[in-house]
């Protein structure tokens, strides 16, 4: 019941996506953009450049994501399908998990709670007026007092006649997850695969696990995947290059760089290449310090380990 509070108080908060002019409908806004990637998958875009993603299956859909909050999802996922939602956050950072509280249920993996704890509102409010240029004030609660937050406590679930399995991908954080959809060769990854590789976001791991993870993911099946902020798909082909960025980077010369955008992060930048889509990594003050990455990486290349 608490959580039904919730949910309208958020919704009253954020300005429906019909224009009403004296009392009479006159059109729908399109705040958030659609894009249909493959049959029953689409991408939908915040008017913060946040993306998530809705697969449809036969009994059920899945939101992966829910963007920054500034904009009706739910009347716009409403306007795709009417199938009982599943609701899952690739990870815990305020772009991503800011329409939570628009949903009755959305499952966080538990190791990025953490980062929830450092949100107030008066932040996030500001940091999406800064995304938007927009006066709102969507956020009403910080999330870490969200009712609809739970810990991701499953590894697999069904949508009917489409089998799908949470992939855990730590490096941008450490709770990062995908969904793999095999009958769909599909990855959704977040901001896990993203190919300006960011690891100096809070609770960010090292480069050396980011290519544990990009190594990983090399034996699953899946042709293309998606990332939150891209409304495209992308090759599998492109991880592989992440992967040589990685191996690359070791005793390479990194810019100092800056986030432009909230949350503003500072890290230090190595741009690999730059093909279709340009590959770089972004790493930590502390991480660009001890270079230790460098070295574990070097080890594993002289033993030959990185080759297929
Ligand atoms: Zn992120």
């Amino acid at each position: 019941m608490e959580s039904d509070t919730e949910q309208k108080r958020c919704l009253q908060n954020i300005p429906s996506v019909w224009t009403v002019l004296n009392g009479a409908v006159l059109s729908l806004e399109l705040m958030i953009a659609i894009t249909k990637v493959l049959e029953n998958v689409y991408v939908l875009k915040d008017r913060a450049g946040c993306c998530a993603n809705l697969v449809v299956g036969k009994e059920k859909a899945l939101l992966f994501d829910t963007g920054s909050g500034i904009d009706n999802l739910r009347e716009t996922l409403e306007s795709i399908t009417e199938l009982p939602l599943l609701v899952l956050n690739s990870h815990g950072h305020f772009d991503h998990i800011g329409g939570n509280c628009q949903f009755e249920r959305v499952y966080l993996p538990k190791q990025d709670f953490s980062i929830l704890e450092s949100y107030d509102t008066e932040t996030l409010n500001r940091w999406l007026r800064e995304l938007t240029r927009d006066s709102l004030w969507p956020f009403l609660a910080s999330p870490r007092e969200w009712k609809c937050i739970r810990p991701l406590e499953f590894d697999s679930f069904d949508l009917g006649q489409m089998a799908c399995r949470i992939i855990p991908l730590k490096g941008h954080t450490a709770g990062s997850v995908g969904i793999w959809i095999p009958s769909l060769k599909l990855l959704l990854s977040g901001d896990a695969l993203t190919p300006v590789m960011c690891l100096n976001f809070q609770n960010h791991l090292s480069a050396k696990i980011q290519y544990e993870t990009l190594k990983q993911i090399q034996n699953l099946e899946f042709d293309w995947y998606l990332t939150s902020h891209h409304e495209t798909l992308f090759e599998k082909s492109l991880t592989k290059r992440m992967m040589k960025c990685i191996e690359n980077s070791a005793g390479k010369k990194f810019q100092f760089y800056q986030y432009p955008q909230p949350p503003y992060a500072k890290g230090w930048i190595y741009l690999d290449s730059l093909g279709e889509e340009p590959v770089a990594l972004i790493l930590s003050e502390e991480e660009k310090r001890t270079a230790q990455t460098m070295n574990v990486l070097d080890k594993e290349r002289t033993d030959g380990n990185t080759e297929q």
